[in-house]
């Protein structure tokens, strides 16, 4: 069996322009070992290998695709600390202390990212955006103003507004909602380049196509071995393959379904005041955003099955559920789509990401996103790898252990 597994990770056409870039080329590939060999170069592998390069290691990302070309590139990249399991509902299974310790942790490594894309100068778009989650089946009002309270108990920036008040500043229709400060959005494609573009700049390289199939532990770390026959040894290896999982190391609890997203043409974002990032409270939720050249990117409509065929044949289906919805949650009378598209998509029962050791093999580490929060989850897996590397302990990584739901 091979290392991870293959999809067809996206069909339709995102909103990207930078996908379309086709100027980037491979680097040679070592000729002898190094220090970390990273596979796959979506936002994950990128920001690891922006982190550890900077640390004066010698890092090798190895990609199936080109650089950007899997689920980041499919991402809508609302980049929030606010996870798919509300704050409440992870306190219901794991405690109040231990649910909101989660929650800080990410809030916390979406808030050093911003000022790591700021300070490097990364030219991705990233705009602080205020975040509007609106009452929907998962949490009603009552439930929204516990959460409301939960989140301020535990020092994160929520307010609970009633729907008139929603309605009276948003410009959308009327509907009880959480305003959260700490978010922002960015290109995820330009992110992800920029990220690589600062890696190889530090002596980084990145290798495409490279299709890793096989590693196999060593004396002084593990051989990777490529599909065409190809083969590199690095002392660590962290895996980045993103919703392909590493399906010996991965446990089955994190699971692959199938997401929709649409955007309007450029130009005619905002329709709706303050610009706010907004998504509602339910199972599957619609989420909406405008980008910097104006577009409205709305998506959700999930689905459980993972057949990437199947998934494409709903595009036009779900791009009319899709833009009748969000016409209905922001009070306009229609929506027309400029580009629709399907993607795999990650999920965990805790909606947070599978990030640490691999088990049964030394020297390798799982960096799996899955959750709506992908990019956050980068930014939160780049420091607990990078800690972990650096030989120091940092307390919250048993929470996003991959292997906590055994
Ligand atoms: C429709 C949609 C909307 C989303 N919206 C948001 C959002 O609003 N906010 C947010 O934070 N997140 C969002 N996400 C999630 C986020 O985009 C993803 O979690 C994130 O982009 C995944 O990045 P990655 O680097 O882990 O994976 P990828 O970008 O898929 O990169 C992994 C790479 O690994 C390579 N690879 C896999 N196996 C191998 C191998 N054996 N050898 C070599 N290469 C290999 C692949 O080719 C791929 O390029 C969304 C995702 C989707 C699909």
């Amino acid at each position: 069996m091979d290392l991870t597994e293959r999809r067809d990770l996206r069909g339709g056409h995102p909103c990207w322009v930078a996908i379309d870039d086709n100027t980037l080329t491979s680097d040679p590939i070592p000729s002898d070992s190094v220090d970390i060999a990273i596979v796959g170069a979506g936002v994950m592998g990128a920001m690891l290998g922006e982190r550890l390069s900077g640390e004066g290691r010698r890092v090798l990302l190895l990609d199936r695709r080109p650089p950007a070309h899997g689920s980041t590139a499919a991402s809508t990249a609302l980049v929030m600390w606010a996870a798919d399991v509300p704050l409440t509902r992870l306190a219901g299974t794991i405690g109040m202390a231990e649910a909101a310790r989660r929650w800080r942790r990410v809030f916390a490594a979406v808030e050093r990212l911003a000022a790591r894309i700021d300070d490097a100068e990364i030219e991705c778009g990233r705009i602080d955006r205020p975040e509007l989650y609106l009452a929907g089946t998962l949490l009603d009002e009552q439930a929204l103003r516990a959460e409301a309270e939960a989140r301020r108990a535990a020092g994160l920036p929520s307010d609970y507004l009633d729907a008139a008040t929603v309605a009276g500043r948003f410009d959308i229709a009327p509907r009880a909602a959480l305003l959260s400060a700490g978010s922002y959005e960015v290109d995820p494609v330009r992110l992800t380049l920029g990220l690589l573009a600062k890696a190889r700049a530090r002596g980084a390289a990145a290798c495409f196509p490279f299709d890793v199939a096989r590693i196999e532990q060593t004396g002084g770390g593990s051989m990777l071995h490529g599909a065409d026959g190809r083969r590199i040894e690095a002392k660590t290896v962290i895996l980045a393959p993103g919703y392909e999982r590493a399906v010996w190391f991965l446990p089955a609890a994190f699971t692959v379904g199938s997401s929709y997203a649409i955007a309007t043409a450029p130009g005619r974002a905002p329709l709706w005041r303050e610009n706010a990032m907004i998504w509602e409270a339910s199972s599957p939720y619609l989420y909406t955003r405008a980008t910097a050249d104006g577009r409205v990117i709305a998506g959700g409509e999930d689905e459980d099955f993972d057949d990437a065929r199947q998934r494409d044949a709903l595009i036009e289906t779900k791009r009319g559920t899709i833009s009748a919805k969000l016409a209905a949650m922001i009070a306009v009378e229609d929506i027309t789509v400029d580009c629709a598209w399907a993607a795999a998509f990650g999920s965990s029962p805790d909606g947070l990401p599978a990030i640490g050791r691999a088990r049964n093999h030394d020297n390798l580490w799982l960096a799996s996103g899955f959750g709506g929060n992908g990019v956050s989850f980068a930014a939160l897996g780049t420091e607990l790898i990078a800690a972990a590397l650096s030989g120091a302990t940092d307390p919250d990584a048993e929470c996003f252990d991959p292997y906590r739901f055994s």
